[in-house]
């Protein structure tokens, strides 16, 4: 951990991040994940691919480098411009460090499969990509090396992209719900073949990079409980519409009409931070690359696309951005890197220290992932760095709560403290 701030951080979430010993940068833009920093990481990842293996995508892993030769294929390996890290190897092949993956996607699933038979299918991987942002900035928010989900979908007809589409829509909701984030689905700019099938998934940050409106309803809705069916169209249209119906849009999308005619105590606006985009793109790279599947009749057919990523390193600092106080950062519970942080206040106290080692061996027994400050420091400072990496519960055991059997409970996000026998915090906690 860090005593000051470093000066090169702008934001609160990168000072936090640096302070609290989460990354370290390597080179501009690129960042090491040290212990703590890594465990919120896995977490997170955790979450997107428990949800997007409930949605019925199938996890695989595609490698970060890429030959040039596929770039060649879509015609985007010029287009693409100067965010591409390009390198050459000892053969003098032009190779290329991914940025995305749509074209090794669409040359493996070319190569794989034959038949209508085969789709739809939704593929995806966690990998990490480069971008050489021109302003690497923000920390792990717009780094050059970044860890991204990325998902491909391939269908036979619109319908059926539709729906696939609907179904990640489904699944990011759920997924940014279970981060303990308010991720709001904003209608984006729809690129090259038009459409209502683009949307970025905006956290409320005032260190956002864009300006959002949006209708406050998203603030009660329950993605979890509401009864919406992967495997039911109907449901999936119904979600969408209600998406649809519900205002949401940044300033490149924004429509003083459809403002207008939401209810003024609902209009919310603010910045935001991009976390993640889902977008159709139709036949845009497999008819560029000639992936072709037999149809029902025997006719040949172009699959149509989406791809859908979320910035899973960028959510690190969208979560603090949006989690934190002036003490630290506040984790929600499905990411912080322990559930619990147990304190001595005296570690040369020794019937303090018989009682903590005590507590932490029921926690571990019990399944709770728990952090054993057992420093010869003074207990504030540890009470300050506990407050510092945000873990949700503090349990401080110290020498005069001790003596009679007690220690203290300390929740994070509301700072509310408890005074309770050992017997009664450990029930609390387990
Ligand atoms: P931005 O508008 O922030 O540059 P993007 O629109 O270029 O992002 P996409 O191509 O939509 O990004 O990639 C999917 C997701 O990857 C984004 O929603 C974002 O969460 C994440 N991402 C993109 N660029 C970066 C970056 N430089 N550092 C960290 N995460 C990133
Ligand atoms: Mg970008
Ligand atoms: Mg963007
Ligand atoms: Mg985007």
């Amino acid at each position: 951990m860090l005593k000051e701030s470093p000066a090169d951080a702008q934001i609160v979430s990168h000072k936090l991040m640096l302070r609290a010993g989460l990354v370290r940068q390597t080179a501009a833009g690129i960042y090491a994940w040290l212990p703590l920093g890594y465990r919120v990481l896995r977490n997170i990842e955790q979450i997107v691919r428990d949800e997007q293996d409930r949605s019925g995508a199938i996890e695989m892993l595609m490698p970060t480098l890429q030959s040039a030769e596929l770039w060649r294929e879509s015609g985007r390996y010029d287009a693409y411009g100067p965010e591409m890290l390009r390198i050459r190897d000892r053969h003098d092949r032009d190779m290329l460090y991914g940025p995305t993956n749509e074209e090794m996607i669409t040359s493996i699933f070319r190569a794989e499969t034959r038949s209508y038979r085969d789709l739809p299918r939704t593929l995806y991987h966690i990998q990490w990509k480069f971008r050489d942002e021109v302003r690497p900035r923000f920390g792990v928010m717009r780094g050059r090396e970044f860890l991204m989900k990325d998902a491909y979908s391939f269908d036979i007809d619109e319908a059926g992209a539709r729906m696939s589409y609907y179904t990640q829509m489904l699944a990011y909701l759920r997924t940014f719900q279970r981060l303990g984030i308010q991720a709001v689905p904003m209608k984006a700019a729809s690129g090259p073949i038009g459409g209502d099938l683009s949307h970025e998934f905006i956290v409320l940050a005032p260190n956002g990079e864009s300006e959002v409106f949006y209708d406050a309803a998203y603030e009660g809705f329950d993605w979890h409980q509401s009864d919406i069916d992967y495997g039911d169209e109907r449901d999936l249209q119904r979600l969408f519409k209600q998406v649809s119906d519900t205002y949401a849009a940044t300033d490149e999308t924004h429509d003083e009409k459809q403002w207008g005619k939401v209810k003024e105590a609902n209009r919310r606006t603010g910045r935001g931070i991009e976390v993640g985009h889902i977008f159709y793109f139709g036949d845009k790279y497999s008819a560029a690359m000639d992936l072709k599947v037999s149809g029902r009749d025997g006719h040949e057919v172009t699959p149509l696309m989406g791809s859908y990523g979320i910035g899973v390193s960028r959510l690190v600092g969208a979560i603090i951005e949006a989690s934190h106080d002036d003490a630290g950062i506040i984790w929600p519970e499905g990411v912080a890197p322990w559930r619990v942080g147990l304190v001595t206040m005296r570690a040369d106290d020794q019937p303090s220290r018989e009682a903590a080692e005590m507590l932490y061996g029921h926690l571990l027994g019990a399944g709770v992932e728990t952090l054993y400050d057992d420093r010869d420091e003074r207990g504030g400072a540890k009470l300050a760095s506990m407050d510092l990496i945000g873990l949700p519960w503090q349990l401080i055991v110290g020498p005069r709560g001790i003596a009679t059997g007690s220690v203290e409970l300390k929740k994070r996000s509301t700072g509310e403290k408890h005074e309770l026998s050992i017997e009664s915090a450990l029930s609390r906690l387990v």
